[in-house]
């Protein structure tokens, strides 16, 4: 029998070996109030251990449920959480470098779901990091599928933060409440629909400008649905975002700007990636996938995707470690994975 209360060991190794196994166990045993040990942190990263941004995931998860933790510092390999009780309040979270602020917000989310009361909390850091979802997709994407699961939780835009400044900003509001209505993203149907942004902070307009004449070209956007976007940030940045509808599924890819690389390159990098998309037959993309596994296995219901990463692998085997085997199924097929769950019982 799958002990459902108990501490729960996570080896840090395991399958990616990244920061992802770290956040969502963190989520998981501070919602669940499970005490947690967590080794070899990013072992398999070039750089191991917590950086800044997985060190703010853990003092906000430490803060949000009252847990003591040990083994918080830069550079830790190993950590505990003993957690206490999820509270709601007013909570500010900076990185301080230009970390992903986003994925320090998709990690003290899923506890705040659990919490006696509503939030209200600000983020600081990078809202524009390749690596990690931008801001466009935590806000247009992941959190709308997180409220067809019954998720009540909003995001407002303030500052965008790009590599190497950071110094981005958002707000999170959340009402207390699980994932908990069957979520199904299976099928892929109807004519897709594109909308595309070209987003710059201290740089000339020019850019934004060639970006767009790309995409809507490869796509046959029309100008309308193509924005020339200028960002309030401490530093420069530059990223194409399109956005992609078919029938109930969306996506939303990023690519970004560089020294040296041609406006039309990073163009053409998130056009190929669009297409990628527009070309399966699954309606859930790579990234999507990955963190829709934890809310689904609270919510149950199935999605299908169409590349299945080491980072979905590895978030299955961290829900599992803490919900059981059978609170998650992947079949895996010619025509995708299919990741399907029963729910938790409430
Ligand atoms: P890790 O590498 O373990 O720190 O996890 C990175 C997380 O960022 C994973 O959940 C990825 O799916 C997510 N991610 C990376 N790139 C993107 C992207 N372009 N759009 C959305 N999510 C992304």
């Amino acid at each position: 029998m799958h002990d459902r209360f108990g501490p729960v060991h996570i080896d840090g190794r395991q399958g990616e070996g990244g920061g992802q196994i770290v956040r969502s166990s963190l989520s998981l045993a501070a919602l669940l109030g499970r005490p947690l040990r967590v080794d070899h942190i990013r072992a398999k990263r070039k750089k191991d251990g917590l950086l800044r941004q997985h060190l703010t995931a853990v003092k906000a998860v430490a803060a949000v449920c009252e847990g003591r933790v040990e083994g918080a510092g830069l550079r830790s390999t190993a950590l505990t959480l003993v957690p206490g009780k999820p509270r709601g309040g007013t909570y500010h979270f900076a990185v301080g470098t230009a970390g992903s602020a986003v994925l320090v917000c998709q990690t003290v989310l899923p506890v705040l779901l659990a919490a006696d009361g509503p939030s209200t909390v600000v983020f600081e850091g990078g809202t524009h990091n390749p690596m990690a979802p931008p801001f466009g997709f935590l806000e247009r994407v992941y959190l709308p599928a997180l409220a067809e699961m019954g998720v009540a939780a909003t995001v407002r835009f303030e500052r965008a933060g790009f590599f190497p400044a950071g110094g981005g900003r958002f707000v999170l509001e959340v009402e207390p409440g699980l994932p908990h209505l069957p979520f199904e993203r299976v099928e892929k149907e109807g004519e897709a629909e594109f909308e595309a942004w070209a987003m710059s902070a201290n740089l000339p307009g020019a850019i934004g400008t060639r970006e767009l004449a790309v995409v809507r070209q490869a796509f046959g956007i029309g100008r309308d649905r193509a924005h020339l976007r200028r960002l309030d940030s401490p530093g420069p940045g530059n990223a194409v975002a399109i956005e992609i509808r078919c029938g109930g599924a969306v996506e939303r890819v990023t690519a970004f700007g560089a020294k040296r690389l041609p406006a039309e390159d990073v163009a053409a990098d998130a056009v190929e990636q669009a297409r990628a998309w527009v070309d399966s037959a699954c309606p859930v993309g790579e990234h999507l996938a990955d963190q829709l596994i934890l809310p689904l296995a609270f919510a149950g219901g199935s999605f299908r995707c169409g590349v299945w990463s080491s980072h979905s692998e590895t978030h299955v085997q961290v829900v599992r470690a803490f919900l059981g085997e059978a609170a998650l199924k992947v079949s895996h097929g010619a025509d995708g994975t299919v990741v399907s769950a029963p729910g938790q019982p409430r």
